[in-house]
């Protein structure tokens, strides 16, 4: 395994979670893997797919993306550390709500969040 899973020349996965995209699901906020680029939906949203590819895949550091947000974070020490710029785009597109994806959403979709 890879001393530091971070690839700074891999392109985001998508706009959105993989993972909610494909089942129909919806996010809060947006994690990229920094190591593949996987797009997965934070902790605080109903499937926490982020956390769980890290997980699976032993990708254990991820940063924002969401616009405005440059900060990195390891799952493994936890904490926060610094990171190179990735390729771009760095956050999802402006059209797209939060929480997202427009239409997904439920009206209560506060009392859904961990
Ligand atoms: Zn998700
Ligand atoms: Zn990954």
């Amino acid at each position: 395994m890879a001393d530091a899973p971070i690839e700074p020349t891999i392109p985001p996965s998508g706009d959105g979670c993989v993972e909610c995209l494909a089942a129909d699901g919806w996010w809060f906020h947006l994690r990229r893997c920094a190591a593949c680029g996987h797009i997965g939906c934070c902790d605080s949203s109903p499937s926490q797919h982020a956390s769980a590819h890290a997980h699976e895949t032993g990708h254990w550091i991820i940063t924002s993306f969401e616009p405005g947000e440059d900060w990195y974070y390891d799952y493994r020490a936890d904490q926060m550390l610094e990171g190179p710029p990735l390729a771009p785009p760095e956050h999802h597109p402006l059209s797209q709500p939060t929480p997202g994806p427009a239409g997904k959403v439920p009206h209560d979709w506060q009392r859904h969040l961990h």
